[in-house]
């Protein structure tokens, strides 16, 4: 065995003292290194290009926490030109190399990990655990590729013909674009990017706007790691500057792409047109958005499903595609449910993400009026139970709003809100239950509170959703244990962290030599 056996890495304790004194010494440090410039990565050069995009940290509207330089047209083909120069020889390197180069990175992270997740705190407004457990995740899907890749470089079974030796090997794909979202800024950015590498593609990453610097982070350790230059390359700036021309870019072979449902179907549609010059068709995965359900039965412990409402429905304030959107609690314990669900979210601290509260601010203003826009149209639509308005602070911050009684149809239970907002939905029995919780366009995650065997098994079987979880919360998914993505609208199931996740970055070919 050339690793040691798997293992998730483990979040930390902030209840014990000494962990949470350790980690605010990491943050007062860490704040002190606030608002420095960042290049963009090309070939292993750091580029500046005289415009700078900035990040600002969502709980302190004013206090910046980096600025990245912004790519334009001509950084891409560069960017081109350096990862199609590495891609000769590192898809030439032995898989247990670029495997091991995987490790190296993790060593790196986990010596920074308590930074990293200070860094998560200030760009992204994580509490805590949250931050740590991103980074947690980031190192998870470098130890768990490094190992699921070293398999792919033997030829596959097929099987024998006389007179003949066949031999069929799976071979990277080329240069592809990778396209990840803000709320799981470390851990998404590093496990699209390090999968298709380690398999011997060579790749572009076109971080979020929101946080570009936790990008620039990363590629610092990159860099130590000893990826050869051009192996992985940063391009932070506009999308308006960088998201088509990636993507319409006839040297993309393919994009890996994480984010909202209307990103991604428009990649979905401009990547389908073959551009002059371009060679092949584009692949393209797309993991999307969510509008998860958790089902609350009668036969239900009340206080486990209050906890997973709480958990799943406000925690990073509720910026998870797996965030339970929506509550659907059958009419016999619903008015109960309703009211122990609004006392424990009426306990809930808010404030600024260093200070560890229980729901900081949302990501920025656009989030910020969207989510109070969806707030809105809850009030006409159904019953505000708590929260419905922003929170005071230097921030943007939204009190945690459960809304009951929403109707199947209603703007607040068919769309993604992704902000701390909760559509309780009243079900007549188990049946209506299920039925209402397969009512929209997604099938991320879900799940269902219950006692009931039978209906937990109806359930396995009948619930749409990629990611399905019985009497515990519904976000949290484990890299390679819970294989996680969903169906539908949710996305073209790459099930990260998943056995299949690798094998979409490679193609297979077949050699035949007559004896
Ligand atoms: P988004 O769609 O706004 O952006 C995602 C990425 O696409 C960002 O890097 C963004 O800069 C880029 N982008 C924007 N316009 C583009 C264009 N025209 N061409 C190419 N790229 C473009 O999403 P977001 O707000 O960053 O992330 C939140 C969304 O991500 C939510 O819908 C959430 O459910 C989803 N998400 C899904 C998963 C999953 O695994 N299914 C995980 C996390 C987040």
């Amino acid at each position: 065995m050339l690793f040691e056996p798997y293992v998730n890495e483990p979040f930390a304790d902030y209840s014990d003292p000494d962990t949470l004194a350790a980690f605010k010494a990491t943050l007062a440090d860490v704040k002190t290194q606030l608002g420095k410039d960042y290049p963009l990565i090309i070939g292993g050069e750091a580029v500046t290009t005289g415009e700078w995009l900035s990040s600002f940290d969502p709980s302190h509207k004013e206090r910046l926490v980096g600025r990245a330089a912004k790519g334009k047209a001509e950084h891409i083909e560069r960017a081109f030109d350096a990862a199609y120069s590495a891609y000769e020889s590192w898809s030439q390197v032995s898989m247990e190399k670029r495997a091991r180069t995987l490790i190296r990175l993790v060593a790196i992270m986990r010596r920074r990990r308590e930074e990293l997740a200070a860094w998560e705190v200030f760009e992204a407004g994580k509490s805590y655990l949250e931050a740590i457990a991103d980074v947690a995740e980031a190192i998870d899907f470098c130890e768990y590729y490094a190992r699921e890749a070293l398999p792919l470089a033997k030829p596959l079974p097929t099987y024998d013909y006389p007179g003949e030796e066949n031999t069929t090997v799976y071979q990277p794909l080329g240069v592809g674009v990778v396209i990840p979202p803000w709320n799981f800024l470390l851990a998404i950015l590093v496990g699209t990017t390090v999968g298709p590498v380690v398999v011997g593609n060579t790749v572009i990453v076109k971080p979020s706007p929101n946080t570009p610097i936790i990008a620039a982070k990363f590629m610092e350790m990159v860099a130590e790691a000893g990826f050869p230059p051009g192996v992985i390359n940063l391009l932070t700036g506009d999308d308006a500057d960088l998201g088509d021309a990636l993507v319409d870019h006839p040297r993309t072979r393919f994009i890996n792409f994480t984010g909202s449902v209307a990103t991604g179907v428009r990649i979905h549609e401009r990547a389908a047109k073959v551009q002059p010059g371009q060679a092949w068709l584009k692949r393209v995965f797309l993991e999307m958005g969510g509008k998860d359900a958790l089902i609350i039965d009668e036969t239900a412990d009340m206080e486990l499903a209050v906890n997973a409402a709480v958990v799943g429905g406000f925690g990073f304030q509720g910026q998870k595609c797996s965030a339970m959107s929506r509550a659907i609690v059958v009419d016999e314990v619903y008015d109960d449910f309703v009211a122990r669900f609004k006392a424990a979210t009426e306990r809930l601290t808010v404030g600024p993400a260093d200070e560890n509260p229980d729901v900081a601010a949302v990501i920025n203003e656009r989030q910020f009026d969207k989510i109070l826009g969806y707030i809105e149209s809850g009030k006409s639509e159904a019953r505000l139970v708590a929260g419905g308005e922003a929170a005071d602070g230097d921030g943007w911050f939204i009190k945690p709003t459960i809304f009951a009684d929403v109707p199947a149809d209603a703007t607040i239970a068919q769309e993604e809100i992704f902000g701390p907002v909760v559509a309780v939905m009243r079900a007549r029995d188990f049946d209506h239950a299920l039925e209402l919780a397969n009512s929209t366009a997604y099938a991320l995650t879900g799940g269902v509170i219950s006692k009931d065997r039978s209906r937990l098994e109806r359930a396995r079987r009948e619930f749409q959703a990629g990611n399905l979880y019985f009497n515990r919360k519904i976000t949290g998914a484990l890299v390679g244990v819970q294989p996680f993505g969903g169906f539908n609208m949710s996305g073209s199931n790459t099930k990260a962290g998943g056995p299949d996740y690798l094998k979409n970055f490679m193609e297979m070919k077949t050699t035949t030599e007559l004896f």
